[in-house]
């Protein structure tokens, strides 16, 4: 197994056989019970031996080589179901991909909310390993009309994955040929944002990285006043992105999430909004 989508796809495949054969309910994907199978089903000779929640004090859930295979570790801290289920198969993921690189891995902050910081490329894989394994491409596709989506919608989804909403929204923009762009931001400032390869193409998006991006005075998600806006509202396009044209209008949807203390919002725009910066006189 080489890369972290291969991975999924494959393990997909067979989850979609064996549920289409009556066996189970093919989703949330009961990632327990598969870490437990599928040294059997790959005929590795280290399979995991237990997946198990513990009293870890300094990081989140991890990978350990142990006498007869592996033991896969979580904190049962973890209150959020969905939070749980991906870093059970974030560990798979490096059990998968890595376990030939390291004997101990010790993962913190999963769940994606961190997505736009990871930068250790393991750390990065298995995140991606989760995602499409939790969430795989083809049923996400089913479940989401493209061109009017939703927090609703994509919240919808998150319960039939059994994923943070958060960890839908960002498989969703990953994947969509929409032009969207996902925005995390705490306390009026951004902390990463996401977008579609159709919104990059179109010049939306934001450089976030080592710079402090405000939340633009006009957006819903600036405006205190207005905690949620699940199915979105107009704004004009020039709020987010300055060089819009100036009737251009996008959609902004908005969601707090209360319990972690940040603000999630989708822009739905265009297809065709173009939003580069014109070519300066001095060029
Ligand atoms: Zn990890």
């Amino acid at each position: 197994m080489d890369t972290p989508a291969k991975a999924a796809t494959q393990l997909s495949h067979l989850l979609d056989f064996a549920s289409q054969a009556g066996h189970f309910e093919r989703f949330p994907v009961d990632v327990e019970q598969l870490a437990l199978d599928i040294a059997g089903q790959f005929r590795f000779d280290d399979p995991v031996v237990a997946v198990q929640a513990v009293d870890l004090q300094t990081f989140e859930a991890g990978l350990f080589k142990v006498d007869d295979g592996w033991a896969l570790l979580y904190s049962e801290r973890i209150r959020s179901a969905g939070r749980m289920r991906f870093s059970q198969a974030h560990e798979l993921g490096h059990y998968l991909l890595h376990r030939d690189k390291q004997e101990i891995f010790q993962c913190s902050q999963q769940d994606m909310v961190a997505w736009g910081s990871v930068e250790h490329l393991l750390e990065a894989q298995a995140d991606e390993f989760a995602s499409s394994l939790l969430m795989p491409l083809n049923h996400l596709r089913q479940q989401i009309d493209e061109s009017r989506v939703d927090f609703q919608m994509i919240g919808q989804c998150a319960e039939m994955f059994g994923v943070s909403l958060t960890a839908a929204a960002l498989r969703w923009v990953s994947a969509t040929l929409e032009s969207a762009v996902l925005v995390l931001s705490r306390d009026g400032f951004v902390d990463w944002a996401v977008s579609s390869e159709r919104a990059r193409k179109n010049g939306a998006f934001f450089r976030t990285r080592g710079r402090v991006v405000e939340l633009p005075s006009g957006s819903i998600a600036a405006d205190s006043a207005r905690a949620t806006d699940k199915m979105g509202s107009s704004v004009g396009a020039h709020i987010w992105f300055e060089h819009a044209d100036k009737g251009a209008v996008l959609r902004e949807m908005k969601l707090l999430c209360d319990s972690y203390g940040y603000i999630l919002t989708l822009l739905h725009l265009s297809p065709s909004e173009r939003v580069w910066a014109p070519w300066s006189a001095s060029r």
